[in-house]
Parts: C-alpha cells; sequence; structure tokens
C-alpha cells in the first residue's frame, strides 16, 4: 500500500459542482446552457469538444472551434470552463487557450501511453506559463484501481498539484444491471482510505446512464461515502441532444433535483446526547486492540513450530492441517453467528491471510 500523504503538493479542494453538456454542439447552446446553469449559481462549465465515441458513425464531436466557444463563455459569465482530452494534441489545444481545467475520460485513463502524452504536454506548459489548471482524471472504464492511480501519478509528476479523481463507474458485462456504469463504491473507497488527500468528485450523469437513476447516486455518494462534490451533464435542451440525451437535464431540473436534497438536517441536541457512537467506538478500539495482542501471541506460537520443523527437517506447509483448522472456525463461526454469512467471508479472507503470513514467517525462522 501507497503510504498517505504520498501527493503531498495536491490541492485537497474538488469543485462542488461542476455542469454542462456531454458535447458543445453550438454556440447558442453552450451559452443558453451556461448562463441559465450560471445564474442558478453554478461556476464550472464543462462541455465536451471531441467526443470519444465506442463505436464510429455517431457524433465525434466540434473539435477545436468548440474551444473558442468556452473561451467565450469564460470571458461572458466569468464562469470556469474546461472539457476532456484525450491525447497531447487535445491537451496543447486546450492548454494554449487556458481552459480553467481539463478532464481525462474513462477510455483514455485506461491508456498508460495517452496519459503520459497529456502529462508530457502539461509538463510543457507549467514550464512556459503559469497555468496549472484543474485535471480532472476519471477513473478506467474497467475496474483497475492500479490504472486509476498510475493515471493520477503520471499527472502529478507533470508538476500539476490541481487534481481531482472523478468516481464514473465501471463498464461490466451485467446485463441485467439498471446503471450505464456500475458504480463499484469499493474502489473509490480504497483510493478515499489510501489517498485520503486525493480530492474526489462523483459523475453521477455517466453511472446512471438515465436521469431518474442520478438522485440515488447522488444520496449515496453524499450520505454513504461522504462526498458532495458533483459533475453532472446539463443541456438546455436535453431531448435534442446529439449524445447522451437520456441522462442530461436542463439546468433548472438539475438545481431542482439538487435542492431536493435536504443538507441542513440539525440533530437536536439531546438525540445528540443520545448518540451511542462514541461509546461503540470505544468499544471497538477495545477489542481491535484484544486482536493485535492475539496475533501477536499466534506469531509466536507459529515461529515455535516453525523452529521444532526446521531443527527435525519437517516440511512447513500442511495442508491437511490448514483445511482442518478452516472448517473448524468457520463451524465455529456459523455456530456463534446463527450462520452470519458476513462473518463466514471474515473468517476465510482473514485467515488466509494470517496462514500466508505464518507460512512466510516459519519459512524466515533461522
Ligand atoms: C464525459 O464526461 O463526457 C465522458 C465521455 O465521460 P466518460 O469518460 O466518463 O465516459
Ligand atoms: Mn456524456
Amino acid at each position: 500500500m501507497l503510504q498517505n500523504n504520498y501527493f503531498m503538493h495536491i490541492n485537497t479542494q474538488a469543485p462542488k459542482l461542476i455542469a454542462g453538456p456531454c458535447a458543445a454542439e453550438s454556440f447558442k447552446q453552450l451559452k443558453e446552457t451556461a448562463i441559465d446553469l450560471k445564474n442558478r449559481g453554478c461556476n464550472w462549465f464543462r462541455a465536451g469538444v471531441w467526443k470519444p465515441r465506442t463505436r464510429p458513425g455517431g457524433f465525434e464531436g466540434i473539435g477545436a472551434p468548440a474551444i473558442q466557444w468556452l473561451m467565450e463563455i469564460c470571458k461572458e459569465t466569468g464562469m470556469k470552463v474546461g472539457c476532456e482530452v484525450a491525447n497531447y494534441r487535445q491537451c496543447k489545444l486546450a492548454m494554449d487557450a487556458s481552459l480553467d481545467f481539463i478532464w481525462i475520460g474513462a477510455r483514455t485513463t485506461s491508456d498508460p501511453f495517452a496519459v503520459q502524452e497529456i502529462a508530457d504536454c502539461l509538463m510543457e506548459d507549467n514550464n512556459n506559463t503559469i497555468v496549472n489548471p484543474t485535471v480532472i482524471i476519471k477513473n478506467p472504464s474497467a475496474v483497475d484501481y492500479d490504472l486509476w492511480l498510475g493515471a493520477i501519478e503520471r499527472i502529478y509528476n507533470a508538476g500539476i498539484t490541481n487534481i481531482v479523481a472523478c468516481f464514473r463507474g465501471f463498464k461490466t458485462y451485467n446485463s441485467k444491471s439498471k446503471y450505464r456504469n456500475e458504480p463499484i463504491w469499493d474502489v473509490l473507497l480504497r483510493l478515499r482510505t489510501e489517498h485520503p488527500e486525493i480530492p474526489v468528485i462523483v459523475d453521477p450523469s455517466h453511472i446512471a446512464g438515465s436521469r431518474e437513476l442520478i438522485p440515488e447516486i447522488i444520496e449515496a455518494a453524499k450520505y454513504e461515502y461522504g462526498i458532495d462534490n458533483f459533475m453532472i451533464e446539463s443541456h438546455c435542451n436535453p431531448s435534442e441532444a446529439l449524445t447522451d440525451a437520456k441522462q442530461q437535464f436542463t439546468p433548472k431540473d438539475m438545481f431542482d433535483m439538487l435542492d431536493g436534497f435536504d443538507d441542513n438536517v440539525t440533530i437536536p441536541e439531546q438525540e445528540e446526547n443520545l448518540n451511542p457512537i462514541p461509546s461503540l467506538r470505544d468499544k471497538i478500539d477495545e477489542i481491535d486492540f484484544k486482536l493485535v495482542d492475539l496475533l501477536y501471541e499466534r506469531m509466536c506460537v507459529c515461529k515455535e513450530i516453525g523452529k521444532y520443523k526446521k531443527e527435525h527437517g519437517k516440511v512447513i506447509y500442511d495442508g491437511n492441517r490448514w483445511n482442518e483448522l478452516l472448517s473448524k472456525l468457520l463451524n465455529h463461526g456459523i455456530e456463534i453467528s446463527e450462520n452470519d454469512e458476513s462473518l463466514f467471508y471474515l473468517i476465510n479472507k482473514i485467515w488466509s491471510e494470517i496462514h500466508s503470513v505464518s507460512i512466510s514467517e516459519q519459512m524466515n525462522v533461522k
């Protein structure tokens, strides 16, 4: 595991809300959407200029001229503006236009060559000008934590400090899923746990794939995972959108939806006094300390066995003993918990770790 604070110089703030259309389609569409969003309180405006299409034939974006439109929007509204970049050339055009932010899309994060090209471009730019854009790095399409972290490292190594990791779900081959991209929150939790210093934004639009499913993703992000920063697709006329029509909101509908979340729920003082969490956490601490003591005690016994095995030329790994022990533990777990599946899972997972560490400890006995 990489140590915490590995990204020492990272700016830990993510924008609260980035909104804008999936794709820039015309200057009129951009302007109408941007002004409406701005008037409702959104200060970060997104629009795809080059659209990565999984299959050819669809609308692939306006390209470079739409960068000019974004600059106009920035001038007229004062909003921060940004687009997706997928290679050196696109990044160079975005940087030459001094866009405030760029994002690296899910398909591009999957390709270390492309990410490195973008990093190289940002590094050149950083050496020559004072631009330090915000770079948003979406998780790769496949469930691959290391690719995501690797992309963040490449951009960080280019001297970019305004980095934001964007969670947009994963492509799976599960036709039963109601979501376009499965929100496998464990991957996000791992990033949060290993690198709490990296700010995170959630893209509920590309997770959900349809407007109706967006609120439940926002609810989970806010209340289950404590993330309150969102990038949401918004179009002045979603039904006419050339890409991702089903998942885009009008600015009004998006704000109505966001206003539906009541973040100002305050817990009355008497109830706060009854909050059981602090004393339950004390209990957890006590149990965890006991577990560490027991693990140490167990390790010492293992080493003694290891010594005997070494002195008497006995084989260290004993598969029968291991299988017997594991099934005794699982049976015991079933008994005390009345068949709690999560205990079953935990025993399996933890004891395979304990066992493999014990084996390597015994191998190392001098
Ligand atoms: C986008 O944000 O417009 C986009 C293409 O997203 P993703 O890379 O997450 O598919
Ligand atoms: Mn889109």
